[in-house]
């Protein structure tokens, strides 16, 4: 009964017996900047595929001209580089469904559209937006369900003559069957969806564009997608897509309905969901304050899936080998910027000292840093590079933490200062000149030996008694390890600081 497909969709669904039945999609829209919860889907999807040695099919959904963007396209891709993952078709890699831009698929669109048409599964509908408004609110207040109530399904021929010499463009609207839609979801279980909860949906925009309704599930289709793992947020759109799934099937455009498996809502702030326009959802919030990508991947893992109960710390690779989206929690999870942060702060203690020097780079250099770019020293970076590695809970930080080697005079924090420089403090930090000055600088140890002899003169524990050291040198209470700090910074350097602070102390 189905007429015959165009080469093109023939071609798409002629690509043999893949190696592992699995392939997934990952389909964003480049609209605005990547957020957190599209690499939450980007993650589990790619996990996923790599799990099974699947297919990861990467596809940019830009057939919105009005509100997509090449800077958000550019950007989708960079933060899927930086983030390190891999697809196995898609822009850039190419494969045998290409394009992967739906912007250059409308001609697949348009086929298939014109095919539902054909065999029914669609028509076209007159309705203008102020008639919908009126029937839907007239539905609402008599208490009847308010979608779309079946006005143009089946027209006369003379209402449509009539129609259009009113001059009405219609749009194409799936005739959804009267029947209740059952599937199981991979994360949430058996849903049941009732037919007056899904009406009839527009896929075809009056002026010929086609909608996210009709070119998701078509691509989802011909790229022959096996498992469809997306947010939440989309769960109202899988009894539709299952309809035009059957739709298609029967047409011979589609093989076989995917699995559906939804990610639980991510919630930020005050318990609302996180949006992607707050700013704590932003990616490159996240890139610029030095967050790793393997840090950053381990968090958002964690929202709605865990490795294990006792094992909060992993890396994807531990992740891929152990992730099922059977175990993925529908509960809804919390965004919790501190223990992101926390888990950050141990991928970075995991790397290799030399990778660590390495990654800090951007934080060392303008526009970050406040030193003049010849101050900066090499060798010192080497020196403090493994003690800094210990304190950072994101590279960012790095910065502030060594300008006290390369600015030529420290950073006095004010607040730091008068914490610090109590009543006595320089008498405690006139001691520990004296002994720091025929300290050995070659060793830490003995200038922290050299610090707490000069406390215990004063009646003062270490802790006490580096404080004025550190400001005095660093200009802050807290920072990098002390003792390293000073050896690095060496002998002289340090203690013209603390004359200097002696001097402010007396002035
Ligand atoms: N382009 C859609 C989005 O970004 C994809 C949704 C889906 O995964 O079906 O929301
Ligand atoms: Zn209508």
């Amino acid at each position: 009964m189905a007429s015959a497909l165009s080469p093109k969709l023939s071609a798409s669904l002629e690509q043999g017996v893949p190696a592992s039945p699995v392939r997934v999609r990952f389909c964003p829209s480049p609209t605005g900047n990547p957020h957190v919860g599209l690499v939450r889907t980007a993650l589990f999807n790619w996990a996923f595929a790599r799990h099974h040695q699947g297919t990861l099919v990467f596809r940019i959904e830009d057939t919105d001209a009005a509100r997509d963007s090449e800077e958000s396209y550019d950007q989708l891709l960079d933060a899927m580089r930086w983030l390190g993952f891999d697809w196995d078709e898609g822009p850039e890699v190419g494969g045998p469904h290409a394009p992967y831009r739906q912007s250059q698929r409308m001609d697949c669109y348009a086929e298939v559209a014109g095919k539902l048409l054909d065999a029914g599964h669609a028509y076209h509908c007159y309705c203008s937006q102020e008639e919908l408004d009126t029937r839907r609110e007239a539905a609402r207040a008599a208490g009847r369900p308010s979608g779309y109530d079946g006005h143009c399904r089946d027209l006369t021929p003379a209402q449509v003559e009539e129609y259009r010499a009113q001059g009405r463009t219609p749009i194409v609207r799936f005739r959804m069957p009267d029947e209740t839609i059952t599937f199981t979801d991979l994360v949430r279980g058996e849903l049941t969806f009732t037919p007056e909860n899904v009406p009839d949906y527009g896929i075809v925009r009056a002026n010929g564009a086609p909608l996210y309704t009709l070119v998701n599930p078509v691509d989802d289709a011909l790229m022959e997608i096996t498992h469809v793992l997306r947010g939440e947020d989309l769960l109202s759109s899988t009894p539709r897509q299952i309809a035009l799934y059957k739709a298609l099937i029967e047409l011979g455009i589609a093989k076989g309905i995917p699995d559906f498996g939804h990610l639980p809502y991510v919630m930020g702030e005050g318990n609302k969901k996180l949006s992607k326009r707050d700013p704590q959802s932003s990616l490159n919030l996240y890139r610029e304050r030095g967050f790793l990508p393997e840090g950053l991947l381990n968090y958002l893992s964690l929202l709605g899936w865990s490795l294990s109960a006792d094992q909060d710390i992993f890396t994807t690779d531990e992740m891929v080998a152990a992730f099922d989206i059977a175990d993925v929690n529908p509960n809804p999870a919390r965004f919790d910027l501190k223990k992101c942060e926390a888990i950050n702060a141990d991928h970075i203690r995991l790397l290799d000292v030399k990778d660590f020097t390495e990654r800090c780079r951007p934080w060392l250099q303008a526009p970050f840093a406040p030193w003049a770019p010849e101050a900066f020293d090499e060798t010192k970076w080497q020196a403090i590079a493994p003690h800094a590695q210990t304190r950072l809970k994101v590279l960012s930080e790095i910065t502030d933490n060594v300008d006290f080697l390369f600015l030529p005079e420290p950073v006095l924090d004010e607040a730091s200062w008068a914490k610090a420089m109590k009543e006595g403090s320089d008498a405690v930090l006139r001691t520990a000149r004296e002994k720091l000055e025929p300290a050995d600088w070659a060793s830490a140890e003995s200038l922290k030996e050299a610090v707490l002899a000069a406390g215990e003169a004063h009646g003062l524990k270490l802790g006490k008694a580096q404080a004025p050291v550190r400001v005095a040198v660093t200009g802050r209470t807290v920072g990098l390890p002390l003792f390293e700090s000073l050896e690095v910074l060496g002998k002289e350097r340090t203690l013209a600081r603390i004359d200097a602070a002696l001097a402010k102390l007396t002035a």
